[in-house]
């Protein structure tokens, strides 16, 4: 009788390891989404013994905000476009990160920021550098892609032109973060005591980056992406980083990827970090993540440091780095948030 009932259950057991089994490996293509979006809050030096538990959880939970908004769209069959520029813009609001409010301050103690969208679809591209009013320079970007004949506006012509397009506009206070000013302020004690200010060394990294982007895949298939940044802290008013330039910071192309990258600009313009990607995968056939630390590689040997987050036309996502750490976040095949910071 004790046998049987023994023989009993292990048939049952077996009968649900097998069902737990088979459910186990279909449903990641039951749920498979049609869509993804990927986001970055900048990389750097993050280190988890500088981090309190407050602190982590105030910038998962801005990238976490930043996905959802995006998945929000993507889930009601919106754009790519609309779902990275939204997500963007969560994050230009959030000032945790570099970009819009929470921008760094360039020597002359000014917010001076830089923003670019680009349409996989079309080729079409957006961007604008040196914007001191506009509340989301995410949302001029768009508009100069969609409104205007060119692809890259800067300075007053760029706000004017925001103000004709009824954009939202804002006193340079509204940018103002002490968390940045304190950066700043440590910087230029620095250089008044005789080192040189332009040097990255000057503060942590952690206290530089910030820069926000986001990828997307659309359930037409469609990819676009989107870059914003306050630039390097005490930059020389008029610098322009890799963000706006179209193919350096910001890239997308249905035929292959759309692409992100946070770090040093001057390296990431050089390497052309973006379009190399893209280009990788067309003409050398890799894969996403293999073109993707390829390109990366290419700016650290220049002497840059930083990420990029990458999705590919089959929605296969990268996000390498090749700093401690790099604020990004993803959807899981399971429709699960994965939210990282360290390596
Ligand atoms: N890439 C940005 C720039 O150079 C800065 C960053 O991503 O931290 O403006």
């Amino acid at each position: 009788m004790v046998k049987l009932t023994c023989l009993a259950i292990r048939c049952l057991a077996f009968a649900l390891c097998g069902m737990v089994a088979h459910a186990q490996e279909i449903s990641p293509r039951m749920t498979r989404q049609k869509f993804q979006v990927a986001v970055h809050g900048g990389a750097g030096t993050i280190e988890r013994s500088k981090m309190t538990p407050e602190r982590e959880q105030e910038y998962r939970a801005g990238i976490e905000n930043a996905l959802r908004t995006g998945r929000e769209i993507l889930q009601a069959n919106g754009s790519s476009l609309a779902a990275v520029e939204a997500a963007v813009r969560v994050l230009e609001d959030d000032p945790h990160f570099n970009a819009g409010k929470g921008s760094v301050f360039t020597s002359a103690g000014k917010i001076e920021m830089d923003a670019a969208i680009m349409d996989g679809k079309t080729l079409a591209a957006g961007a604008v550098a040196g914007i001191e009013h506009v509340r989301n320079p995410i949302v001029l970007a768009r508009a100069v892609m969609e409104k205007s004949k060119h692809v890259m506006m800067i300075g007053a012509g760029a706000e004017e032109f925001a103000k004709g397009h009824g954009i939202d506009m804002v006193d340079p206070k509204y940018f103002f973060t002490q968390d940045r000013w304190d950066a700043f302020q440590k910087v230029k004690a620095a250089e008044n005591a005789g080192a040189d200010g332009s040097k990255k060394f000057m503060i942590s990294d952690a206290e530089r980056h910030g820069t926000v982007g986001a990828v997307a895949r659309d359930s037409q298939g469609n990819l676009a992406a989107a870059t914003s940044t306050g630039g390097t802290t005490n930059k020389l008013p008029g610098r322009v980083g890799d963000s706006p330039v179209i193919g350096a910071g910001t890239y997308a192309d249905n035929a292959t990827c759309a692409v992100s990258c946070t770090g040093d600009g001057e390296f990431f313009i050089r390497a052309g970090v973006a379009h190399q990607v893209s280009a990788l995968m067309e003409l050398r056939g890799m894969s996403l993540s293999e073109a993707a630390e390829h390109a990366l590689a290419q700016a650290e040997k220049l002497g840059g440091t930083g990420g990029l987050i990458a999705v590919d036309k089959n929605g296969n996502i990268a996000l390498p780095f090749n700093t401690s750490g790099m604020y990004r976040g993803y959807i899981r095949e399971d429709g699960k948030f994965i939210i990282e910071i360290y390596k």
